[in-house]
């Protein structure tokens, strides 16, 4: 089991605090292969439940599910000039498909045979629209084949020098949508129902407020026409890019040449939007809420929500412990709560405690003797307070204590976020924030990719989004917040992972 290990205090070293909350938690660890993860099964649990809300909101919203290949002809990357040019420098090939024996002793026994060569190299899917649009060309004829509205769940390979578990690896999981629309409104109000989605998701099921509007030029995807983002600010102050929906515009479409008839009977492209979110937002759940404790996991995707701890000294108190906990726990199963009960001989509770506080298991349910003489068992919040609850109306507590935790998590991490957010800063005040305690810097931008630039080189800091109107000032910035010049938007800035 999880050795008592000490965790780093995000005040201390937030980077190293990170690492010590996964591994605590047994969430991932790195592979033997550089810059690749291991997802852990207390990880990957947490990705299932991901998953399941998402599938079920996708579905709900016309989506289905589909599956496409894993390789990519090198060929279909170059026909869409920018989106090559966004992926070139980070796409794994396949060039051969065969290893010899060489005779040799160790690890040169075996070579690529080069007999083997592909005439056509093959990419590792960085993101699959070339190979989903190929596809579309030959599926889409007429106007009552659109809209298509496809998503698959994936693994994709983006070779990254620098790595960090869940936030930044060379392979990671994820699903991404691919849809064709007959028009532009069509599309755009697909890209815009995706992100409303991945809103709900991430304040609904993280507790993890977001807020929402599209990417500059510099900022979107490669070969998209706008791209729409969800950003959330870390406990660190730094931004986290928590999901994207893009509108690709025709784009895909001319260099995949999927037409369809109009009604009319003309020959059209057809619009496409493409949208993702990946293993990333475990990172996002992690730097949201876990504290110098270990994890803290938001109740509706905790693997375990509430863990059962009997307390005894005798057998005749086992016995007598363990089979109110076991009633409780199948009370607690019937009401749809995911829950452990935790009989183990060779750990005593304060050790059990503290690894279920490591996993972070919103609530823990202690039953002692002494408890169960007086009819009632401890209700103990992962997040802070503990308090008896009646064995009559556990199940009733329990629910309750979710709910409650899932609700505070959310509103401490907006107040957290409000917090560190700034408006109305003037160039130096802006500077000073950014270098400093960082956080969210709404000012006025006057477009120039210049002066995006500019900043992004002096600070660090680039444009999360134009925000949408929700999250705009009260008052309409007048003029850029470097140059001065007159704002055609309101911006906000971050340093971003
Ligand atoms: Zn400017």
């Amino acid at each position: 089991m999880a050795q008592a290990q000490k965790i780093t205090p995000r005040a201390k070293d937030f980077s190293e605090w990170y690492g010590d909350v996964i591994a605590q938690a047994q969430l991932a660890d790195y592979s033997p292969v550089r810059g690749c993860m291991v997802i852990r099964p207390h990880g990957y649990r947490i990705w299932e439940l991901m998953q399941r809300a998402l599938d079920d909101m996708f579905r709900a919203s016309g989506h289905r599910n589909a599956y496409f290949p894993l390789f990519i002809p090198m060929s279909f990357l170059a026909r869409e000039a920018e989106h090559v040019e966004g992926f070139a420098k980070e796409v794994a090939v396949v060039t051969h498909t065969r290893l010899r024996a060489t005779g040799k002793e160790g690890k040169d026994a075996i070579a690529v045979d080069p007999t083997s060569a592909l005439e056509e190299p093959l990419v590792v899917r960085p993101t699959s629209e070339t190979i989903i649009y190929a596809m579309f060309a030959k599926w889409i004829q007429s106007y009552r084949d659109l809209p298509l509205k496809l998503n698959q769940w994936a693994n994709v390979v983006r070779w990254e020098l620098r790595t960090r578990l869940f936030l930044r690896t060379t392979e990671f999981l994820w699903q991404e949508g691919h849809t064709a629309h007959t028009d532009e409104a069509d599309a755009e109000s697909e890209a815009r129902l995706i992100l409303e989605i991945y809103r709900d998701f991430a304040e609904t099921w993280m507790a993890m407020p977001v807020i929402t509007g599209v990417k500059t030029e510099s900022e979107k995807f490669a070969g998209a026409l706008r791209t729409y983002a969800i950003e959330a600010l870390m406990q660190d102050n730094k931004a986290l890019q928590a999901g994207t929906s893009h509108n690709l515009g025709q784009n895909f479409a001319k260099a995949f040449t999927v037409q369809y008839q109009t009604a009319a009977g003309g020959l059209e492209y057809v619009w496409n939007t493409s949208w993702g979110v990946s293993t990333r937002l475990i990172g996002g759940l992690i730097m949201t809420h876990s504290d110098d404790n270990g994890l803290v996991a938001p109740p509706k995707l905790a693997p375990v929500q509430v863990a059962i701890v009997p307390i005894w000294k005798t057998d005749e108190e086992k016995q007598q412990v363990s089979g109110v906990g076991s009633q409780v726990k199948t009370d607690l199963e019937k009401a749809g709560v995911r829950v452990e009960l935790d009989l183990r001989d060779t750990m005593k509770p304060g050790a059990k405690y503290f690894e279920w506080e490591g996993l972070g298991v919103p609530v823990r349910l202690e039953i002692g003797p002494r408890d169960l003489a007086s009819g009632q068992v401890v209700l103990a919040r992962r997040t802070g307070g503990k308090a008896p609850a009646p064995i009559q109306s556990v199940v009733g507590a329990v629910t309750k204590a979710l709910d409650g935790i899932q609700a505070a998590l959310f509103a401490a991490a907006r107040e957290r976020r409000e917090q560190n957010s700034i408006r109305g800063a003037t160039k130096a005040q802006f500077i000073e924030f950014i270098k400093g305690p960082g956080g969210f810097a709404y000012g006025g931008f006057c477009g120039s990719p210049s002066c995006e630039a500019e900043i992004k080189q002096q600070t660090n800091a680039t444009i999360r989004v134009l925000p949408d109107p929700e999250f705009r000032s009260k008052e309409a910035p007048r003029n850029c917040i470097w140059c001065g010049a007159p704002s055609l938007a309101e911006a906000v800035w971050a340093q971003a992972y």
